[in-house]
């Protein structure tokens, strides 16, 4: 019932009336305020502070996607630049992510090659001033929609090639391919971000039931951990979360041989917690205007906020309706 609920609201999310309506209601645009730092790279980089002081790694995105000019994949390049710049100056624990279709990827794939080259190398250049471990600044990036799987490897794999380091990958565990592109990635040793996946697929390439994501999540997180090099466990579920702890146990992994990540405002005890316990914690902080996206997603994984959000839609449509009808007569 739950993924049935999230699909008709990721549905939803993207029409234009909704979009009217979250804007106009001061507690819907509040509830981003859970998930997002603020709408400035200074709100960024003070949470990331924060965050830091309390013993928390920290990885930044500025907030875009869908870009469908070469000027707007240019400024969203821009802006991060002038993020990592922010980072250095602060200085702040702090890596970054981003997505492709931000850099352009929907305009011309050459394009956001050439977009991402760009921050790679800033990233760099902070990363051996500051003398950071493995002169980096690291750059994640982000995993969109299956329809962007293909072209997001292969964008990595041809930076990969050309000798670049500071870059990672996400992997989705919803996807039934995510075993192959995992096998991939070990062989490469290529860095992995393991997530669950937040994107509404069609049934042909992703798993249907939450449950058989949660069991793939697990088998892809061994392997991970066992044969990856430094990687990402992304998620708030305290079962995968043990069950990984359990196998680094096992196995004798250390704690600083991978990272637990999670996003901004979403178990917080948990974060802090792991955190004290010597486990390494990075937490995703998303800022930036256009938060609309993210805050769909983020919704869409709670059948609480699903179910308050649709049914205050339906009731503001209904209002709206009858007052056209009674206006009509
Ligand atoms: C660091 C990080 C990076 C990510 N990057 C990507 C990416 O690149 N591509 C991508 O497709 N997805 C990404 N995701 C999102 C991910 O795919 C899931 O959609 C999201 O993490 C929820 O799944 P979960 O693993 O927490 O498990 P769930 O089973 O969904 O949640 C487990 C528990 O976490 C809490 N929780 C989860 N979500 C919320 C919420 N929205 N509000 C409040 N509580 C919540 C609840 O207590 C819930 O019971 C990322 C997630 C994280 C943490």
């Amino acid at each position: 019932m739950s993924q049935v609920l999230k699909a008709a609201f990721l549905g939803l999310s993207h029409r234009r009336d909704v979009y009217r309506f979250v804007m106009r209601h001061d507690l819907l645009r509040n509830m981003a305020w859970r998930y997002v730092a603020g709408e400035s790279v200074e709100d960024a980089i003070a949470v990331a502070q924060t965050l830091n002081s309390q013993g928390l790694r920290v990885t930044l995105d500025h907030l875009g996607e869908s870009v469908t000019s070469a000027t707007e994949a240019a400024a969203a390049a821009d802006d991060y630049l002038h993020l990592l710049d922010e980072i250095a100056a602060a200085p702040a624990d702090a890596n970054i992510s981003l997505k492709l279709t931000q850099l352009g990827l929907d305009v011309d794939p050459a394009l956001a090659h050439f977009n991402l080259s760009r921050v790679l190398e800033r990233a760099r250049l902070h990363g051996r001033r500051l003398k950071l471990p493995d002169d980096e600044i690291f750059v994640r990036i982000d995993m969109e929609s299956s329809a962007y799987t293909d072209r997001t490897l292969s964008l990595h794999a041809a930076l990969w090639d050309a000798g670049a380091r500071n870059v990672g990958v996400v992997l989705q565990a919803a996807l039934y391919r995510t075993g192959q592109d995992t096998a991939s990635a070990l062989e490469r040793g290529v860095r992995v971000r393991l997530c669950k996946g937040a994107y509404l697929e069609p049934a042909p390439v992703a798993h249907p039931a939450k449950s058989s994501v949660d069991r793939a999540y697990a088998e892809l997180a061994e392997q991970l951990l066992l044969h990856g090099r430094y990687p990402a466990f992304a998620t708030h579920d305290e079962r995968l979360i043990h069950h990984i702890q359990d196998i680094a146990r096992r196995e004798r992994i250390s704690p600083d041989r991978f990272e637990l990540q999670m996003l901004f405002g979403i178990r917080r005890d948990l974060q802090l917690r792991l955190a004290r316990q010597g486990y390494r914690v990075r937490v995703y902080v998303p800022y930036g205007r256009q938060w609309y996206p993210y805050l769909a997603r983020r919704l869409a994984e709670r059948p609480a906020n699903v179910a308050f959000f649709l049914s205050a839609f339906a009731r503001e449509s209904l209002l709206s309706r009858s007052a056209r009808s009674a206006g009509a007569t």
